[in-house]
């Protein structure tokens, strides 16, 4: 009786495990996914939120599945990308690195019949299929917008710290942000630069001399996210200026978010990135079976001659009183953002 029991409480039957890779079952001759991440560092959405909300995505739909991060680096991601053919992978999604390597990459993919997909980053002259992202322009829009409801009508000095300048996504956070902050007189711009690779600890480097260049009259900062806007609000910090000059992020980060319940961050732009993952993986899916997607429209590639067929989600801000919105929807836990607040 104590076997039976004892089976009982492993779930019966032996149904198997279940690793990491799903689905597949035996025989059919489905196809594989491939993610590749770009690193770990640039913002925690990668690893804590888009890599179990793909999984989550791909278990449920009951397809194969290779997930990796190149931790930062190019040539590793090449790597990867090459391995992954290798072992099986029909249908190749990546976060580039920068649009140079990204587009080898899928070059490479196209030659072995691979489909490829940019996740987040379109891979400027690149080769991808589909694009599924953010509508990363009204990310900077509301960005903007946010920084002006902090600011108020009041003249300000303002500072942009943008992000990698190999990121197509920084070049159109800046743009949407330009746009609504150039349209308001009271504003002038007193500085702006790219970090490279979203670098944190160059950003804070940046930022100070930029704020040392100003004799620290700068009164409010468009920070491209929340790794960035954490560097500005270090060095505020150490100029006991923090809480006095409004910051924007992005990316609904742990830390974001208890800047902004601190007082020391306007606000920050959360993408609900189980959206961007479902998305995802309900393309890749789509293409594994041999099936045409379905997409909302498509997006230029400025540096390729070509309209990618893309799906592209809103983005929403969050100020002090809707931090909550993040924690009611499930994407950071109460317990985590309460914590030290
Ligand atoms: C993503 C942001 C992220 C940044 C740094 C961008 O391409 O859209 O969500 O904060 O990269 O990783």
């Amino acid at each position: 009786a104590a076997m039976v029991f004892g089976l009982a409480a492993c779930g019966g039957d032996d149904d198997g495990g279940n690793g990491g890779s799903g689905g597949g079952g035996g025989g059919e001759a489905a196809g594989k996914i491939g993610v590749i991440l770009p690193d770990t560092a640039s913002s925690a959405r990668w690893e804590s939120a888009d890599r179990p909300l793909l999984e989550a995505a791909f278990d449920e739909a009951g397809v194969e599945y290779d997930i990796q991060n190149a931790q930062g680096d190019a040539q590793q991601m090449a790597t990867i990308a090459e391995q992954m053919i290798t072992e099986g992978v029909t249908v190749l999604a990546i976060t580039n690195l920068d649009s140079a390597s990204g587009a080898a990459i899928q070059r490479q993919a196209e030659q072995q019949g691979v489909q490829t997909i940019d996740y987040d980053r379109l891979t400027l002259g690149g080769e991808s299929d589909y694009y599924v992202s953010f509508d990363n322009t009204e990310v900077g829009r509301l960005q903007g917008e946010g920084l002006a409801q902090c600011l108020g009508d009041q003249p300000a000095n303002i500072a942009y710290l943008n992000g990698s300048p190999d990121d197509n996504n920084a070049t159109l956070f800046s743009q949407g942000a330009h746009e609504v902050l150039d349209a308001m007189d009271q504003y002038t711009v007193v500085a702006e630069q790219a970090v490279p690779d979203w670098d944190n600890q160059q950003a804070a480097t940046i930022f100070e001399q930029m704020y040392t260049q100003a004799g620290g009259d700068i009164q409010g900062v468009l920070a491209a996210n929340d790794g960035l806007a954490n560097a500005v609000v270090s060095i505020l910090g150490r100029n006991n200026a923090a809480g006095q000059v409004p910051v924007t992020g992005q990316d609904a980060t742990v830390e974001g978010l208890q800047n902004i319940l601190a007082g020391n961050q306007c606000m920050t732009v959360y993408k609900p990135i189980e959206q961007e993952a479902n998305a995802l993986a309900e393309l890749a899916v789509a293409l594994v079976n041999g099936e045409e997607p379905e997409v909302d429209g498509s997006v230029e590639d400025t540096e390729g001659d070509r309209e990618v067929p893309a799906v592209l989600l809103d983005p929403v801000s969050v100020f002090r009183d809707n931090v909550k919105q993040v924690i009611d929807d499930g994407y950071q836990s109460a317990a985590d953002v309460c914590t030290g607040a």
